[in-house]
């Protein structure tokens, strides 16, 4: 049941906050499921979600559609690992067709690319953040808990065999786990003809496996490592989020850093995220929300009230997150529930 689309009439420009920004930009979490256990996303023993508690298909695409409506141009599909959702590819399919839509893009652990990534490109996703932590496959494993390297290198070659506009991996960097491959990850983004972006370990969530603090490695300690072999060209270049992107000389691959501790990105913050129980999280850092899911179920159809509600939520969005990864985390949720 849909709401038509004549009783629409909110401008392009309806999501912007109390500090000036624009918000043109939702990152779904699709699933907190996963078949990975990454050390700095999980515990080991982590339990998911009962399947009513979660949104189901049609429900995201129902919020995609509400987004795309007021103004949103770009949806990233994310998790949890969102190609292990049954019908994740059908569901990308219409969002991708969502007229208003400029970018659908996806960030995946890369497990299921092999296989779908021909699938991906039918469904007009434009670009895909695969993540890698290490080239060696006993560390990935030991970083992943249970994952297969090999099986993620061929979904690499998989996507690039189609063509996406840009594939980029993900690293988080931890001390003493995989500090010390930051340059052969480098050559290896090169040797693709792809790009790499260096994350920061987020406080998000209770994890078993290693800590936090003691395993920091800041986006400074990387690029000083980086500069031993390779010559960084600051780049203006931005996707209006948080990596500050460099290029590297002679090639086409850029480098990007994603640092919440050792350099604030808030001001300049274009997004939103829905979790896999359609929570409206209006930042990673902090936990004001909307719960747009019990707004569904109470009013299915009323895609006016759901409109309403998503631009309302724009006053709770806070200024800045608060990230200290010496303390206890203040936000217990995980990342595979939040639209990491
Ligand atoms: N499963 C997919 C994947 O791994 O790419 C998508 C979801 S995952 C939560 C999205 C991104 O969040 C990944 O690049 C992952 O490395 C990153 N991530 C997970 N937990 C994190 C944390 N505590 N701090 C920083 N990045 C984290
Ligand atoms: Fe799964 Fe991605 Fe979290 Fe790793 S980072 S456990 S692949 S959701």
């Amino acid at each position: 049941m849909y709401m038509n689309a004549k009783a629409y009439q909110f401008p392009s420009t309806s999501l912007i906050d109390r500090f000036g920004r624009r918000v043109n930009y939702v990152r779904l979490s699709i699933t907190d499921r996963c078949d990975f256990r990454c050390i700095y996303c999980m515990s080991e023993t982590m339990e998911f979600l009962p399947r009513a508690q979660i949104l189901s298909l049609e429900e995201i695409f129902e919020i995609s559609r509400a987004f795309v409506d007021l103004g949103v141009n770009k949806i990233r599909i994310t998790g949890g690992e969102p190609l292990v959702r049954k019908g994740a590819l059908d569901l990308m399919r219409r969002i991708g067709a969502l007229p208003g839509l400029r970018e659908l893009v996806l960030t995946t652990n890369g497990s299921q690319l092999e296989k779908s990534a021909a699938e991906l490109k039918a469904a007009k996703v434009k670009r895909i953040n695969v993540s890698l932590d290490s080239l060696d496959a006993e560390r990935f494993r030991q970083m992943t808990r249970v994952g297969d390297l090999g099986q993620v290198l061929r979904g690499i070659d998989a996507a690039l065999a189609e063509g996406f506009e840009r594939i980029k991996i993900n690293t988080v960097v931890l001390k003493n786990r995989n500090h010390d491959e930051v340059a052969d990850l480098v050559a290896f983004a090169i040797a693709k003809k792809i790009d790499i972006s260096f994350i920061e370990e987020m406080p998000l969530g209770i994890i078993d496996g290693h800590n936090r603090a003691e395993e920091y490695y800041s986006s400074d300690d990387i690029r000083r490592d980086l500069e031993k072999s390779f010559r960084l060209l600051p780049s203006a270049e931005t996707t209006g989020g948080p990596t500050r992107y460099f290029r590297l000389a002679g090639t086409n691959t850029r480098v990007g850093f994603i640092s919440p501790h050792s350099h604030n990105f808030c001001g300049t913050c274009n997004r939103v995220r829905v979790t896999a129980e359609g929570r409206l999280l209006l930042c990673l850092g902090n936990e004001h929300s909307v719960d747009l899911k019990r707004m569904l179920r109470a009013n299915p159809g009323d895609a006016d009230r759901l409109r309403k509600a998503i631009i309302k939520a724009m006053a709770l969005k806070p200024e800045r997150h608060h990230f200290n990864i010496k303390a206890q985390p203040i936000i217990l949720r995980h990342m595979n529930a939040t639209g990491g």
